[in-house]
């Protein structure tokens, strides 16, 4: 069977013939992969900028946001029947007994950095055909989310970072009224991060470089938030155009626009991260400001990261809600389908906001 790996030793990136997987045994299952969705973390580990090979191997297979079919069982599976559609979880715990976090399944916050990550550290991904997983780490997936299943795991980064602005601002001894959001970016992240803000009933800004005409601005009016353009706005006029705001969701990887926006912030206001910016030269900020406000207004930061199966059990609940209120822009955040021969290249170079990598025939 075919299946898409990288060779950083040898920096390539190719579809190459590897053997089927092995009868799944005890708690394993054997899926056939539907469709892969790529993002900005192939482009690094096609770039050789990220992502290690399993121990041993000399590639990767990528491929981390999958929808897939079960074709066969273990025989202690009890979870999961032939035919259903399933998403698989990314990140599988480490192996330290000491590490809390995986040791109750929460690998997400895992202390050691020990774990393992398919298609991205040191576990092949899900771009090939056929895939062996426990069962475990795949959760099954209603039927009505066949062709847009392939955003959960995107979604879970929306859903985690909901999770835990809720623990957060738990602090606060009153009932939580609307709240009002600050996307900044409207890339994948940002743009699934606005549909699970809109969809849960939260008032939400999107802040990105795209014009205000652009067919990326309309998109994001069409899952019910408002589009403010950096072309209109600058970074410095953004507090007082938009805020006001409670909780700041960064989608961008870039530390000045997650800072410099931090002046539209509320008093016991969040901003929540979950870009990873590539190295820069350092750069200066106002942190005697940002400091006082954060102090004298219970301003917090916090970085998440996605990957708890219960974060995907949530995308799997939003992305059902969206489904209901606004299909039509659902799929819309989806722009191309192509085969398995284009991803050598969709890996490297983006068609919109998400490509998508089909690799069963519809
Ligand atoms: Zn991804
Ligand atoms: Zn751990």
């Amino acid at each position: 069977m075919r299946a898409l790996a990288v060779f950083p030793d040898r920096r390539t990136t190719d579809l190459i013939e590897v053997p089927e997987p092995p009868a799944p045994k005890g708690h394993e299952v054997l899926v056939r992969v539907h469709e892969v969705g790529i993002c900005g973390t192939d482009r690094d580990i096609a770039a050789f900028e990220y992502g290690q090979p399993p121990l041993g191997s000399d590639h990767l297979i990528l491929g981390h946001e999958a929808v897939a079919e079960v074709v066969e069982l273990g025989e202690d599976v009890t979870t999961l029947r032939v035919g259903d559609l399933v998403v698989p979880t990314v990140r599988r715990a480490c192996p330290d007994p000491e590490c809390r976090a995986c040791r109750v399944g929460r690998q997400d916050f895992c202390t050691t950095g020990e774990f393992t990550e398919r298609g991205i550290k040191r576990a092949h991904g899900y771009l090939s055909e056929l895939v062996l997983d426990d069962e475990h780490n795949l959760l099954a997936v209603p039927p009505q989310l066949t062709d847009v299943a392939v955003l959960i795991e995107p979604l879970s980064i929306a859903a985690k970072a909901a999770e835990q602005a809720q623990a957060v601002q738990e602090r606060l001894p009153w009932e939580k009224e609307k709240a009002r959001i600050l996307v900044l970016g409207a890339g994948p992240v940002g743009m699934l991060g606005a549909l699970a803000m809109t969809v849960t009933g939260f008032d939400t800004i999107v802040y990105s470089r795209e014009a205000e005409d652009s067919p990326r601005a309309d998109r994001v009016r069409e899952l019910g938030a408002t589009y403010v353009s950096t072309d209109q706005t600058s970074l410095a006029k953004l507090p007082a155009v938009v805020g006001p705001i409670d909780v700041i969701y960064e989608a961008v990887g870039v530390p000045s626009v997650a800072f410099g926006a931090i002046d539209a912030l509320s008093p016991n206001g969040l901003l929540i991260l979950t870009g990873i910016p590539a190295p820069a030269e350092p750069m200066p900020l106002p942190l005697d400001r940002i400091m006082k406000s954060m102090v004298l207004d219970n301003q917090a930061i916090i970085g998440t990261v996605n990957a708890s199966r219960s974060a995907f059990a949530m995308a799997v609940q939003r992305l059902e809600q969206a489904m209901y209120l606004i299909p039509y822009s659902v799929r819309g955040i989806i722009t191309k389908r192509l085969p398995l021969d284009a991803a050598p290249e969709v890996v490297l170079e983006p068609h919109g906001v998400k490509d998508i990598i089909r690799l069963v025939n519809a």
